[in-house]
């Protein structure tokens, strides 16, 4: 059992950082835990941004701000994946996947989301078990001269296809016919295909029907989905809002709501939620 922070961070991503930094200002020392081998979560896939102050044009740009914030707050960085948060009347205890535990006197959870796969999706029908890299996660230098099937026309097709302005691909994006208002901002790109389709069919090799589509390679681009511990007070579709939760529980980021998924609502609810345990504490 790993001892002794006053407050425990829950996901090193922007909310989570914001949280450390936050909570070095007023004095309480923290933990975070991480599994990846690096802080900063989802800032590292963004390729363009323009809402986050500070002449950030990039998220690896702020990431790499974010980061040396954190070295200056100097928290305990844990590195593993939380699957459990007991809170108790004195304190709250944390249980990671290798069964490890850290104690504290308060918890920011803040894991974010994480992208649907074809099977949690209701207009998907997978005939084999398939879990599929989010576009998110797609090198852009491997896209020229290639057709990629792209799974839904949520918002990172528009972000990846500003970022790549003139990158040579050809983007086929079958998605539910309920989703058109999501298409405005990439309809026009001649990259991209767009299929309206009621129910489509996946099949082990990524070859979709109706059309027999298929690409080089296939990404998911459905939404995402919340990152919910054991422990946590949800809400029906599996977020965690801030109100609710025992007096020692805060959650911060995307995590709280399907509303608001920015960076800097991420960081203000961060830097809240440690404040909030701040208070407490003093209390
Ligand atoms: C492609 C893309 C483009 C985007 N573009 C923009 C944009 O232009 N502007 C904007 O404002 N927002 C944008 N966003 C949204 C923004 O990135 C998020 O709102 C923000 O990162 C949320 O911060 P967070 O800390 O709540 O979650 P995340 O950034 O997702 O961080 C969560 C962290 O928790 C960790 N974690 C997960 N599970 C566990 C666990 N079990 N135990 C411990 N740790 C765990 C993860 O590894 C991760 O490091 C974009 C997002 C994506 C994916």
């Amino acid at each position: 059992m790993k001892l002794g922070a006053e407050l425990v961070i829950i996901g090193g991503g922007p909310a989570g950082c914001a949280a450390a930094v936050m909570a070095a200002s007023v004095g309480i020392n923290c933990t975070i835990i991480e599994p990846r081998d690096r802080l900063g979560g989802a800032l590292w896939h963004i390729a363009a941004t323009d809402n986050v102050l500070g002449g950030h044009r990039t998220g690896p740009s702020l990431a790499t701000a974010v980061l040396a914030d954190v070295a200056r707050a100097a928290p305990q960085v844990v590195r593993g994946k939380a699957t459990s948060v007991e809170a108790r009347d004195r304190s709250v205890s944390v249980t990671l996947a290798n069964g490890e535990r850290v104690t504290g006197q308060h918890v920011v959870v803040a894991t974010g989301v994480k992208p649907v796969q074809p099977h949690d999706a209701p207009w998907i029908t997978t005939t084999a078990p398939l879990t599929l890299p989010p576009l998110t996660d797609a090198d852009p230098t491997d896209a020229v001269g290639q057709t990629w099937l792209v799974l839904g026309a949520d918002r990172p097709l528009g972000t990846f296809l500003r970022a790549n302005p003139d990158l040579d691909v050809a983007l086929l994006v079958p998605h539910p016919s309920s989703d058109v208002y999501k298409t405005e901002e990439i309809a026009r790109d001649p990259r991209v295909t767009l299929i309206p389709v009621d129910v489509l069919t996946l099949d082990a090799e990524g070859i979709a029907q109706p059309g027999d589509l298929c690409g080089d390679q296939t990404f998911t681009n459905i939404g995402v989905t919340p990152i919910a511990l054991d422990g946590i007070v949800r809400d029906p579709d599996g977020y965690c809002p801030v109100a609710g939760q025992h007096s020692r529980v805060h959650i911060a980021g995307d995590l709280r709501s399907a509303c608001g998924q920015r960076v800097q609502t991420a960081m203000g609810s961060g830097a809240e939620a440690a404040l909030d345990a701040y208070y407490a504490m003093r209390r």
